[in-house]
């Protein structure tokens, strides 16, 4: 089979996958984060289909829909990725990707080190930027039971994926634990620079937030 083919079986094998999820991680940023990825591929040379297969098949391995446990989906993926006989070397390197790809708290390091791996991180992460990210935030965040916002619950930041696993805080307080820190963990020299943008779009949005949040309290 070639490479076009098992990208095409590899979208509707995830659309499959996703088709319920209204968190956010649905098969629209699936393809979404494959878009992204695909751009930043080819600005920076690197090798495309193991990039495409890994923005894909992302959040199907997501620790958050799998009870915390990676081995089950990971498992699936790579069942999935044999049937549609790819070679082993290309597996590992995508499963290797998908294990090493989450943001795990703001003061934890999250290394990945081939380029293939940083160009699916860096795209992951802008779409949890910009708009798009303040959508995807409010969505994941009602369905996880947070309140919106609450000036008394204050943003945390953590030292360890377990603790940044546990934490239950409010939307807003993720914006400071989690997504305007990600500008400064882009790999990538282009998405360094697509970062910008969607960053300044969350301070802006969080600026008139806050405004709203005190017009008429004093
Ligand atoms: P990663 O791919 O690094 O594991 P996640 O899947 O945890 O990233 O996060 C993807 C998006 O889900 C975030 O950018 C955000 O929009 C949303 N999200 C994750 N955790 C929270 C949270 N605690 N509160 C609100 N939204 C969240």
């Amino acid at each position: 089979m070639n490479t076009d083919a098992i990208i095409e079986n590899t979208k509707q094998f995830v659309k499959n996958q996703l088709s319920s999820n209204c968190t956010g991680h649905d098969y629209q940023h699936a393809l979404r984060v494959w878009a992204i990825a695909r751009h930043i591929a080819t600005i920076e040379n690197a090798n495309s289909f193991v990039i495409e297969l890994a923005a894909l098949l992302d959040d199907i391995t997501d620790w958050k829909f799998n009870d915390g446990k990676l081995d089950a989906s990971i498992q699936s993926v790579k069942t999935w990725l044999q049937q549609q006989a790819v070679d082993d070397t290309i597996i590992k390197q995508v499963i290797d990707i998908l294990q090493n790809l989450s943001f795990k708290g703001a003061k934890v390091a999250t290394p990945m080190p081939s380029l293939e791996g940083q160009i699916v991180q860096d795209a992951d992460r802008l779409d949890a930027m910009g708009a798009v990210g303040i959508a995807r935030t409010f969505a994941y965040g009602s369905q996880r039971g947070q309140p919106i916002h609450n000036p008394e619950i204050k943003p945390v930041q953590h030292e360890s994926f377990a603790a940044y696993k546990a934490h239950r805080g409010t939307t807003i307080n993720h914006f400071y634990e989690k997504l305007l820190l990600l500008k400064d963990r882009m790999n990538t020299t282009t998405a360094k620079q697509l970062a910008n943008k969607k960053h300044q779009v969350m301070v802006d949005f969080l600026k008139q937030f806050d405004e709203e949040c005190q017009a008429f309290m004093a």
